[in-house]
C-alpha cells in the first residue's frame, strides 16, 4: 500500500527567482526532499502541476499588481501552511523603492511604453495582505535554513531558527569586530542572523541582506553610525535597502 506525502507548492510573486533556487541549489538533500513531499507545483522544476489543497507553501516575492493581489488570497485559501522566503515576500524587496518615490516617474524613466504597465503603486510583503505562518529572511535565504524551515513543517514542529543578530554570528566565527577594531559601519548588530557573518568575516560592514532581527535596537546603531562619520542621509541610505517597505526618516535628534 502506497503512503501519500505532503504536497509542497511554490510560487512566485514579484522577485528575481533567487529564493526558489535555493531549494534547488541543495544538490546534496535534493533527492531526499523529492522523496519526502510530492512537489505539486513548482514552475521551476517540474513541468506538471497538481490541484490543491497544499500541506506547505512557499512564497517568493511581494504584491506589485492587482492580479498578484488577488492570487495571493487563492494560494493562501489552498495552503495548509504558507511561508513566506526572501526580502521581497517578507520585506517588498528592492522593488519597494518606489514606495519613497513617484512610481509613475519610475515608469516612464525606465520604460519605452509607459502605458503598457499596470502596477501598483507599492510593493508590499505577503504579509500584509494573508496570513504568514512563518517568514524566512534573506536576500536570497539561506538554504540551511529553508531545509530546516521545511523539515519541521512537514513534522508539525517549530522552526529552530535564531532569531539573534549577525553579531552573534561573528562571534561564534571568532571574528574581530570591524566596527570595533577598524572604524568600519556594520550592520550586524540590528541585522537577523542566518548568513554566518559572511561580510564582516572578510572585512566588510554587513548591509542588512537577512532584514531586521527581532526587536533591532536601530536607535543605538544609529548613534554608532554617527559617531563613525556617517550623516543622516547616508544613514538612511543604509537602512533604506530592499528589506524596508516602509521607513521613518532618522531624526538629527534620535
Ligand atoms: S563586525 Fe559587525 S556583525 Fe560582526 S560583531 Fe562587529 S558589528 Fe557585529
Ligand atoms: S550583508 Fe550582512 S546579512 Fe548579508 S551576507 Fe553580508 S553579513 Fe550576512
Amino acid at each position: 500500500m502506497s503512503v501519500e506525502r505532503p504536497t509542497l507548492a511554490v510560487w512566485k510573486f514579484a522577485s528575481c527567482d533567487g529564493c526558489q533556487l535555493t531549494l534547488l541549489d541543495c544538490e546534496d538533500e535534493l533527492l531526499a526532499v523529492a522523496g519526502e513531499v510530492e512537489i505539486a507545483y513548482f514552475l521551476e522544476a517540474r513541468r506538471a502541476t497538481l490541484e490543491g489543497p497544499y500541506d506547505v507553501s512557499l512564497v517568493e516575492g511581494s504584491i506589485t499588481t492587482a492580479h498578484d493581489a488577488e492570487r495571493i488570497r487563492d494560494v493562501r485559501a489552498q495552503s495548509r501552511k504558507l511561508v513566506t522566503i526572501g526580502a521581497c515576500a517578507t520585506a517588498g524587496g528592492i522593488q519597494a523603492l518606489k514606495n519613497f518615490a513617484d512610481v509613475d516617474e519610475f515608469i516612464s524613466t525606465v520604460y519605452a511604453t509607459p502605458e503598457y504597465v499596470s502596477t501598483l503603486e507599492t510593493s508590499t510583503p505577503i504579509s500584509a495582505h494573508v496570513p504568514v505562518d512563518f517568514e524566512l529572511h534573506g536576500c536570497p535565504i539561506n538554504k540551511r535554513q529553508l531545509l530546516e524551515v521545511l523539515t519541521a513543517f512537514l513534522h508539525g514542529r517549530k522552526p529552530n531558527i535564531p532569531s539573534t543578530s549577525v553579531c552573534t554570528e561573528c562571534k561564534q566565527r571568532g571574528n574581530v569586530c570591524i566596527t570595533v577594531a577598524h572604524g568600519t559601519p556594520c550592520l550586524g548588530p540590528v541585522t537577523h542572523a542566518g548568513c554566518g557573518a559572511l561580510c564582516p568575516t572578510y572585512n566588510r560592514g554587513c548591509y542588512g541582506c537577512f532584514g531586521p532581527m527581532e526587536t533591532p535596537n536601530t536607535v543605538s546603531l544609529t548613534r554608532r553610525l554617527r559617531v563613525l562619520g556617517m550623516d543622516d542621509r547616508a544613514i538612511d541610505r543604509v537602512f533604506r535597502t530592499f528589506n524596508v517597505s516602509e521607513f521613518d526618516e532618522v531624526r538629527a535628534d534620535e
